[in-house]
This record gives C-alpha cells, structure tokens and sequence, in this order.
C-alpha cells in the first residue's frame, strides 16, 4: 500500500475546506492558535510511518487523552469501572448536563465530559500522584519523553469551568465523585491540556490498534479483550454526537478532541492522526474528519 501517496492525494483534495469551520474558543488559550495548519501522520503494524504536513507540530489533545485515561481506568477498575458510568453514545453535547441529571448522575460513556471527570476522580483516588502516573503512561505509550501537560492550557480553562464544574458538582450530589471536586477538576483540566504532534499521536494510538501483543505500560496492563473492547467504545462514543455520522463516512474507532485533533485506529492494521483546528458545528475537525473518509477510501480498507 503506497500511504506516501494517497496522503498526497488527500492532501490535494482537503484544499477547498481549507477556510471552512472554526477553532474552539471557549477556551481563551486555543482561541490563539493559528487555524491554518494540518498534518497527518500514519503509523503501520509492521513498523512504517508516513508523514505529512504539519506533522511535528504539538497540539492540545482535549478530548483525545480521555482514551489514555480509560485505558488507565480500566486497567485499575476493571468490569467495576461500568458501575459508575455507562458505555453507550450519549446523543448529546459533549458537556450536557441535562442527560446526567436523568440519569442520576451516572455518565452515558466514558468519553463524554461527565465520564471523563469520573475517571479522573478514579485515578485521583486510585494514584499516589496521579500527574506524575498519566504522564509516564502517555510519554511511554507515544515513545516520546519530551511529552508534557501545557500549563497555561489547563489554567485558562479552569479559569472558564462554569460548565465542568457543574457537571461536577451534579456528580457528587449523586456520589459519583468520591474526592475533592477541586483536585478533581484540576486534574481533569490537566490531562486535556497535554500537547502532541500527530506523529507522536499516531505512535501512541499503535498499541490501541494491535489485538494481539500484550498492552502493558509503565505499570498499566490490559487484556486483548479489553483493548478491543475500548475500540469498540471509540467507534460508538468517540466523536461527540456525530459518532454515526463519523462512522457512516470514515468506518473506524477513535476519538476526537476539541483542539482539533482525530486519532483513529484500523485493528490489525495501523493507527493514525490528524490534526487541523478548525472545528465543525458538533466540534470534530472538518479536514481531520474529511481526511480520514478519503484515507479508508482510497485505501479501499475497511473493518467493515
Ligand atoms: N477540556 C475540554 C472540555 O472539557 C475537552 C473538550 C473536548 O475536547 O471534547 O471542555
């Protein structure tokens, strides 16, 4: 398979939404990055990698890192993480507060804003220093050691929480927040601050795409199942309330994350990463989503 050159190719056919969409600001620090960039970055099973664009640029995960934080979750929880959140899409806004307060404080999916504060409280409980641990999980899964929180990111956010807060705050009501909403919540802001280029991503994402050799890094293990089970959890949650859609056009698990930023995985096969911040109405990457429909097209591989 020549991935060199069908990712030219997608290249070629992105230019025209080049200007379509906008980036996420109600977070003041990603309101500053510059829209105009995008990369794409292929990593295979047996050990190809194929780059392209802005490729070695970091960017803010976001929502992306919710994936590293079940894969920690579960690891620790196991089949007791579902006691406290479910695992079907929620077919709501990322951070609704109407369906948790339906359903009694018990998140939709791990990969919503509720779900992903719950796990926070799991690892803030669970861990002697829950930074130092998500970040040698991260830095280990990517094979990159220079990877970091962004600081600032996590500051500007928290400095604008009024909706995380609230989701956090109707948790503890319902006891599903066992610690401190504050560390919690500081936490959580810390993990989505993390910063990565899509070439780091797509390395990351590798061991979520391979069934077959054991996960297990810096300290946190999973089965074969449960790997492919979370890849079943990214192909019905991971794409806000356009997981069908996201489906329907591109045909694989992964996640998206409001900086802009898609990685995605073919089992068996490779992982990948895009990344262009400028956002469609539902918050996936427009050139990252239409990137990955031309990749499984024009590759003619799909899991289905
Ligand atoms: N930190 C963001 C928030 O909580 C993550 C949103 C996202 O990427 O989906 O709003």
């Amino acid at each position: 398979m020549d991935y060199q050159h069908i990712l030219q190719s997608i290249q070629q056919d992105l230019q025209p939404l080049a200007q379509v969409g906008h980036q996420a600001d109600y977070i003041p620090a990603l309101a500053a990055v510059n829209p105009d960039q995008w990369g794409i970055c292929i990593n295979t099973l047996d050990g190809t990698e194929h780059a392209l664009g802005d490729s070695d640029v970091p960017f803010s995960l976001q929502s992306i890192t919710k994936v590293f934080a079940l894969a920690m979750s579960l690891s620790l929880e196991g089949d007791d993480l579902w006691l406290r959140m479910g695992k079907e899409p929620s077919g709501t806004a990322f951070n609704s507060l109407i369906q948790l307060e339906l359903e009694h404080g018990k998140p939709r999916n791990p990969f919503i804003n509720a779900g992903a504060i719950v796990m926070a409280d799991i690892l803030v409980e669970r861990l002697n220093n829950p930074e130092q641990a998500f970040i040698n999980f991260v830095r280990q899964l990517s094979g990159s050691p220079n990877i970091d929180y962004n600081f600032e990111v996590a500051r500007s956010e928290h400095s604008v929480a009024y909706l995380n807060t609230a989701i956090a705050n109707l948790l503890k009501y319902h006891s599903n927040i066992h610690g401190d909403i504050d560390r919690v919540l500081r936490f959580y802001f810390m993990m989505c601050s993390i910063e990565m280029s899509c070439r780091q991503l797509a390395h990351a994402f590798l061991a979520f795409a391979n069934h077959r050799d054991p996960f297990d890094h810096a300290g946190f293990s999973l089965t074969s199942s449960q790997v492919k089970r979370m890849n079943a959890i990214m192909q019905t949650c991971g794409f806000y309330d356009e997981a069908g859609e996201f489906s329907y056009l591109v045909g694989l698990p992964g996640k998206s994350g409001v900086g802009g930023g898609i990685a995605a995985v073919f089992p068996g096969r490779y992982s990948v990463a895009v990344w262009s911040p400028r956002l469609n109405s539902k918050g996936n990457s427009v050139m990252g989503m239409k990137a990955l429909e031309l990749l499984t097209t024009h590759t003619r591989q799909s899991i289905f």
